[in-house]
């Protein structure tokens, strides 16, 4: 266990950039946490481990932004979602390559690594 890396945010999106989506998993309670933390907010565990997680899952909801700020307005109007991935994590991101028209909830997304990082900026 001591070459693990940290489970920091900032390793988090080092993995990320790698292309990795990795969450840290509790040893004690088996909780994942997805952007990883150093404490669990189950059973305050500090032992925890990397485990990659599949950047497949479904959409919970989304909603259409019209009006975004500066950096993002060349892309509206742009969707933002939900998506719940197979191991019950959710994680928000900007839903692209799709209209409008064509988003419904509970139909399968994969995450887009770089997507995912421009959502969280
Ligand atoms: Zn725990």
């Amino acid at each position: 266990m001591s070459t693990q890396a940290p489970f920091t945010v900032e390793q988090f999106y080092k993995f990320l950039s790698q292309q990795k989506l990795m969450a840290g998993k509790c040893l004690k309670c088996g909780k994942i946490h997805l952007p990883p933390r150093p404490l669990c907010d189950n059973c305050y565990s500090r032992d925890f481990k990397w485990v990659s997680v599949s950047g497949k899952g479904r959409l919970l909801t989304y909603t259409v932004i019209n009006i975004a700020p500066a950096q993002f307005q060349p892309l509206t109007p742009y969707a933002v979602g939900i998506v719940q991935l197979e191991n019950g994590v959710k994680i928000p991101g900007m839903i692209q390559g799709l209209k409008q028209e064509q988003l419904k909830i509970g139909m399968e997304l994969t995450l887009d690594f770089g997507t995912c990082n421009t959502a969280q900026q």
